[in-house]
């Protein structure tokens, strides 16, 4: 067996103890005589794996009893609809911040429910940049406002949290549990797990209890918040694998010393990367430095015709998935939780080694 560096944006690179440990267990869980994909999910394995994933992702992200963690399905995506149906309340209008592609896509699905006011967009500086916060327009009768706090494709990142005086919605998808964060400053925080959760087909969302309940006559009641949180997000049957591939990352995270840990193992990967890149003539990143992503770093080639190249070579040299998004061109190394430092000095290694035979 030989596992390559992956740099995959998502489904991203999980923990390769997490995935020694899971085909461990995969046949036989702990000698159930059965694999946890084919348990009731009311059993009592899979309902204490769901208690200890709660409990853990509770403890890293020190979550205070005045909010609900709900498992849920449909990706981050499905959140984009699920905000509004379950916030706006009587209210009829959302705040919305622009700033990338996930942003984008989030306002467009919000717009079928609620008036959207785009309080600041980067769109004009092709999403290279975070609009300052003194520029935003907000709307006090807003039922809440929206952010994408980490934007995937574009490799931008708030380093910062906006203080408003509505409830803060973030998708954190690709930057959840990269550092430590304060909970409390956001009503709802939304994450597709692929990133730096466990495999796709998991969601979680951290609720603000007293925003439970206000939900829309037509939300589905799949997609009502209130459904999940009264029924141990138990309902119908939940993405039981999801959970427990979950459950070993955040045990994982816990064995690395937690999110302030893992946050300096982030910052130092980060930074030699962008350093690389930054006293290098032949790659660039174009974001301000002060809004650079911890988790996403897109790159350029100073000549592009040298992209396919670079992409075969890299993969060649053991690391894939280093092509950028379409809308960005160029390259882009995601550096999640589960990729280690090694995979990033060996990065570096190659991208110092094409560029002296460009
Ligand atoms: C990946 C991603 C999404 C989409 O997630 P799905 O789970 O595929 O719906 C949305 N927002 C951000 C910031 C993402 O990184």
């Amino acid at each position: 067996m030989s596992r390559k560096y992956n740099f995959c944006a998502g489904p991203a690179a999980l923990p390769e103890a997490v995935l020694q440990q899971a085909a461990a267990e995969l046949v036989d869980y702990q000698s159930a005589g059965l694999s946890i994909m084919e348990m009731s999910h009311r059993s009592p394995e899979i309902v204490a794996i769901a208690e200890k994933a709660e409990a853990d992702f509770r403890e890293l992200l020190d979550i205070s009893n005045d909010y609900a963690v709900l498992f849920l399905q449909g990706g981050a995506s499905t959140q984009f609809a699920s905000v509004p149906l379950n916030l706006l309340g009587d209210k009829t209008a959302a705040d919305y911040v622009n700033t990338g592609q996930w942003s984008k896509k989030a306002i467009k699905e919000a717009k079928r429910f609620a008036d959207v006011n785009v309080v600041a967009s980067s769109e004009d500086s092709n999403f290279t940049s975070i609009p300052a916060f003194d520029s935003w327009n907000l709307n006090k009768d807003a039922a809440y406002l929206h952010y994408t706090p980490n934007e995937t494709i574009g490799g931008v990142e708030f380093m910062w949290t906006p203080e408003v005086d509505v409830p803060l919605v973030a998708d954190m998808s690709s930057t959840i549990l990269s550092r430590p964060i304060d909970v409390n400053q956001f009503g709802v925080i939304y994450a597709g797990a692929q990133k730096n959760i466990g495999p796709a087909g998991l969601t979680i969302a951290i609720v603000r209890k007293d925003l439970l309940g206000k939900s829309s006559s037509h939300c589905p009641t799949m997609l009502d918040y209130q459904t999940a949180a009264d029924n141990d997000s138990m309902y119908n049957t939940p993405p039981t694998y999801g959970m427990y591939l979950a459950g070993l990352v955040f045990q994982w995270l816990k064995d690395q010393g937690g999110l302030a840990a893992i946050e300096t193992i982030n910052c130092r990967k980060a930074d030699k990367l962008y350093h690389f890149i930054d006293t290098s003539d032949f790659y660039a990143n174009p974001v301000e430095v002060a809004s650079r992503s911890l988790m996403n770093v897109p790159f350029t080639l100073a000549n592009a015709d040298l992209d396919k190249q670079f992409l075969a070579e890299s993969e060649q040299a053991g690391m894939l998935n280093l092509k950028g998004h379409r809308s960005v061109g160029g390259m882009r190394a995601s550096i999640y939780n589960a990729v280690p430092e090694a995979a990033v000095d060996a990065l570096i290694d190659f991208m110092k080694d094409f560029e002296s035979r460009a």
